[in-house]
């Protein structure tokens, strides 16, 4: 499963080549939409030139007029503030016809209604706007909230999509550093997707961060990472390891830890030859302590080794026993073992 991942582009903070390569650098990490904030019809044309790079373009608009300008340069879709909908109805056909999605969504100046009844209110319009849109069938209807009380935030989204069947993106705001950004970040998508809530990830850079390729590919491999543990986008590959125990007779850390790096040396040289592991799916890799426990998450992944007696370890190879081999050769058979299974889905995926 992928769940697409959004950028928006507060382009107002930034000149026109920056937001092309900062546009650029989000769809190389695997970004598919990007928000953009049309102000004006100058504004329209860009759409064209963000959707040139292979994204979507989803034009964030205030002023109604200029829906039919976004439209006409090819919008993927509208995101308006919940109130409009009424003018957004005059394009309905139009929307339709081209399968162009709506979010209803909170603009900047929305943080200022934040406290108190203010995002109730906002919340109750939202509610008016999508049933109004609903009704006149615009399916392709999303959401997009957010507030910096996450348990608010999460109750409010949990509300929408249980009383209305309301469609989410869901925000996800890096801090300064990747390191802070993860626990907050997995606790937001966590909790909003373990509810099957957020049929998208609307990544914004916090206000204090530039739009450099360092913080804008660093905000896609943060969701991506959060994602990709709960298993709702493609990792290249996945280590599942065990805590070790009494059991373990081998330095297991050591081991997972080159696995690791030789995983990454061998995405790289796949990319190299424009090769993405993720398109086939990626793949797991089980290293395990033991031939007690051990086995069955061997089994279950693509390829495992699970150590045994005698400095000895099992490698298993797509749910079976393939092989017993010396410890201190366990992670070179497991490299050539994987790159084989990667190879064979490769050449799955290619076949007519
Ligand atoms: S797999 Fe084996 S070594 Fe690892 S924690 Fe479980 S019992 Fe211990």
């Amino acid at each position: 499963m992928r769940i697409p991942l959004h950028f928006y582009i507060a382009h107002n903070a930034v000149e026109k080549g920056v937001l092309l390569d900062a546009a650029r650098t989000a769809g190389e990490h695997g970004v598919s939409h990007i928000w953009l904030e049309v102000r004006s019809q100058k504004d329209t044309a860009l759409i064209r030139e963000v959707s040139s790079l292979n994204l979507h373009v989803v034009s964030a608009i205030k002023d109604p007029a200029l829906i039919e300008g976004s439209l006409r340069n090819g919008t993927s879709g509208i995101a308006v503030h919940p109130g409009i909908q009424k003018e957004v109805l005059r394009y309905r056909d139009t929307l339709i016809r081209s399968g162009s999605a709506v979010y209803l969504y909170m603009r900047e100046e929305d943080r200022s209604v934040l406290e108190g009844e203010g995002f109730f209110s906002l919340v109750n319009e939202i509610v008016v706007s999508y049933g109004e849109l609903k009704r006149e069938k615009i399916e392709n209807l999303f959401v997009h909230i957010h507030h910096p009380d996450p348990v608010l935030h999460f109750n409010i989204s949990r509300y929408l999509k249980m009383r209305y069947g309301i469609r989410h993106v869901v925000s996800l705001t890096p801090c300064r550093s990747m390191e802070d950004s993860l626990i907050p970040g997995s606790l937001t998508l966590g909790s909003l997707f373990y509810e099957r809530i957020g049929e998208g990830v609307l990544l914004r850079l916090s206000s204090d961060q530039e739009y450099s390729r360092k913080n804008v590919s660093e905000a896609a491999l943060l969701a991506r990472n959060i994602l990709g543990s709960c298993r709702l986008y493609p990792r290249a590959y996945t280590i599942i390891s065990c805590p070790t125990c009494g059991r373990c007779r081998m330095d297991l850390q050591k081991m997972t830890e080159e696995i690791d790096h030789r995983l990454k040396a061998l995405e790289k040289k796949y990319n190299q030859d424009g090769k993405n592991l993720e398109d086939v799916g990626g793949i797991a890799v089980a290293v395990m302590g033991c031939n007690v426990n051990g086995p069955g998450e061997a089994r279950s992944a693509d390829i495992g080794i699970a150590g045994s007696k005698n400095n000895t370890g099992i490698l298993f190879k797509n749910g079976r026993v393939f092989k017993t081999f010396p410890e201190n050769r366990l992670a070179d058979e497991l490299m050539i073992h994987t790159k084989d299974i990667i190879d064979k889905k490769f050449n799955t995926a290619n076949m007519p």
